[in-house]
């Protein structure tokens, strides 16, 4: 089935990496960018290409939920039902969108073969919610449209049938409701809102690539690492680790060593590290560089979110100027210095956000978290010593060896240095990315910041750091938003998504639709969490259909214990600290909800196996 061009782009693609078979990803993209879906016979030619068994192609397909195993309509759309979508009205977007389609449920498509409809969990879009990505046949790259409304449907669904014979753009509507706001001057998003910010020439224009200069002609790699562990940098995809103590970890005298830049940003509430990669792009690839330059790897790989079509698009873009302009490539700018970067598409799996996870999925295998240690600085990709960083952590690599680490110091708290994205939604007036020190307050933010919560209504829970981190609440807005405090308060910064939950809003209803992502993200690798999640889940089902016993509630945090203490990654306990933390702060009004909507304390049927009935099914001597 598949062409010879066809098979020779996935070739061409084999060549980029170390090993060939890293490009079956990438690879599978191609192919439902040709066939519009990945059908069983051309999994046995990819697996023939490969050098494969057709089982392991299809396992690997089956895993991630980004290629289809069916075929779809001419358009795919997939609506983001997660929390931050949820309290900006998705749901009542959802259910126009099925109406209008004339569709009675999701993975339907339309009689006339031009919609398929989906929900999805978290595209990355929180700011700008409610959000959703339409594919179209025959492209490989989705488009967003953000700040739904059933209005602004009804014209989307219209322009789409209107231009079904022409390329969909990969750009999203322009970005007008994302609100940047933050310290002056801005650092990170000092460049994002001025034209053509992503293109070379306004970003050298504007002083970029001269902390590559200063760090290749002027320091050794030694001292780039030291002044990143000056600086005090810690790592901004979740877990906050001092980026230059990771460097330091590479071990002496093992080459090759490779750099990758986890560019999976899917925790739902998080959405910073997109905007860096849209609207600056060099910012993020000058990083790369002097990060690849500091621990001496001449191959970088940037592990993007499949779901992420327009900052891939720009990503690549600057790569091909970086190239163009010997920024990459071979002897950058006369040095002995050489750096390759590849962009790799992710196919749809949370858990690849975990860097042992990322690897395994770059090497190209199903996106199983690997046994630590050993760690990847030492045992990483390839088993070859590999330093995974943020997007946002790399970008503050070149202004901090411009400026240098005091400067970097000046910010923020002496534990928690330096300034940070916070990607703020939810039920906040001005939902954006703002750039703001460590150390301000939750209340600043949301107050004085972002312009206060929707309607004034009072705040009632505030998850801090993406929505595995467990709930704050309002009593907490004094909190400063740095490593520490907000460790103390009982929760961790993560990410630092923050979503903010207003009085009026059930929490029953954010604590179910929290499972349910964790259970559909769940790898799978360990029983507690495949299985328990699901369980949770029906258990939150229950209670919020009215059929729920306060016991569920001890029952929960039974089952949450299994899951926290017993499973293999963070992935587990992440799962289930957004909802016994709620159990926790929360108590009395979830026992109230059910209290009133389960009076008498009714238990519904368990779904218990057929009771042996010793009259039916037996064998006529053993009934005797
Ligand atoms: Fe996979 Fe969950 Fe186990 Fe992590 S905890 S390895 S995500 S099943």
């Amino acid at each position: 089935m598949l062409s010879d061009a066809t098979k020779n782009e996935i070739r061409r693609l084999m060549e980029r990496y170390p090993q060939p078979r890293s490009a079956l990803g990438p690879a599978l993209h191609v192919v439902q960018r040709e066939l519009g879906w990945v059908p069983p016979e051309v999994e046995e030619e990819i697996a023939e290409l490969f050098g494969l068994d057709p089982a392991e192609v299809h396992a690997f397909v089956g895993f991630y939920n980004m290629y289809y195993k069916e075929p779809k309509g001419l358009y795919h759309i997939e609506i983001c039902t997660n929390v931050s979508c949820k309290l900006r009205g998705a749901e009542e977007c959802a259910r126009h969108l099925m109406e209008r389609l004339g569709l009675k449920g999701w993975g339907e498509t339309t009689e006339d073969g031009l919609f398929t409809l989906d929900h999805a969990e978290c595209l990355g879009s929180c700011g700008t919610a409610p959000v959703m990505s339409v594919r179209k046949r025959g492209q490989e790259l989705p488009r967003y449209y953000e700040a739904l409304t059933p209005e602004r449907i009804d014209e989307i669904l219209a322009e789409l049938r209107a231009n079904a014979d022409r390329p969909l753009p990969v750009e999203p509507d322009p970005m007008g409701p994302m609100h940047f706001g933050g310290m002056e001057p801005k650092v990170l998003l000092a460049r994002v809102t001025k034209p053509n910010s992503h293109r070379l020439e306004t970003y050298v224009e504007d002083g970029g690539y001269q902390a590559l200069r200063k760090a290749l002609f002027e320091m050794t790699p030694e001292q780039v690492v030291e002044e990143v562990k000056a600086s005090g940098l810690r790592g901004r995809g979740g877990a906050g680790f001092p980026a230059g103590v990771k460097w330091s970890f590479i071990p002496q005298g093992v080459f090759p060593r490779y750099l990758v830049c986890n560019a999976d940003e899917s925790e739902p509430g998080t959405f910073k590290d997109r905007i860096l990669m849209e609207y600056d792009p060099h910012q993020v690839l000058e990083g790369i560089i002097i990060t690849a330059y500091a621990i001496q790897a001449e191959k970088a790989f940037i592990y993007i979110r499949g779901e992420y079509g327009f900052p891939y698009a720009r990503l690549q873009q600057a790569i091909e100027e970086a190239y163009e302009h010997n920024y990459l490539g071979r002897n950058i700018l006369g040095t002995n210095f050489s750096l390759d970067v590849v962009i790799h598409r992710g196919a749809g799996a949370y858990i690849c956000g975990e860097e042992t996870a990322l690897l395994t999925s770059l090497e190209g295998y199903r996106g199983h978290p690997r046994l630590k240690p050993p760690f990847p600085a030492s045992e990483g990709l390839y088993r070859k010593p590999t330093i995974v960083n943020n997007v946002e952590t790399l970008a503050n690599v070149p202004h901090i060896v411009k400026n240098g680490a005091q400067w970097y110091r000046s910010f923020g708290t002496e534990r928690s240095p330096g300034f940070r994205l916070f990607a703020l939604s939810g039920e906040v007036r001005k939902p954006g990315v703002y750039e703001l020190p460590h150390g301000v307050t939750l209340r600043e933010l949301i107050y004085e910041y972002a312009g206060g919560t929707l309607d004034d209504r009072p705040v009632k829970a505030i998850v801090p750091g993406g929505l595995s981190m467990p709930l704050l609440t309002a009593e907490h807005l004094e909190t400063p938003l740095d490593f520490e405090s907000v460790q103390e308060a009982g929760s961790l910064l993560g990410s630092a998504g923050i979503i903010v939950i207003c009085e009026g809003t059930s929490l029953v209803e954010v604590m179910e639709r929290t499972i349910a992502f964790y259970r559909e993200e769940s790898c799978g690798k360990c029983a507690p969490c495949r299985e328990g999640t699901g369980w949770l889940e029906k258990i939150l089902q229950r209670i919020r259909s009215g059929k729920g016993r306060k016991e569920d509630l001890d029952e929960i945090l039974r089952i949450a214990k299994f899951i926290e203490q017993q499973t293999f990654c963070p992935f587990g306990p992440a799962a289930v600290w957004g909802i016994t933390s709620a159990i926790r702060r929360f108590r009395a009004e979830l026992e109230d909800y059910i209290e009133e909507t389960n009076p008498t304390g009714e238990v519904p049927p368990l779904p218990v196996r057929p009771m042996y009935r010793p009259d039916v099914g037996m064998p006529a001597h053993e009934r005797a």
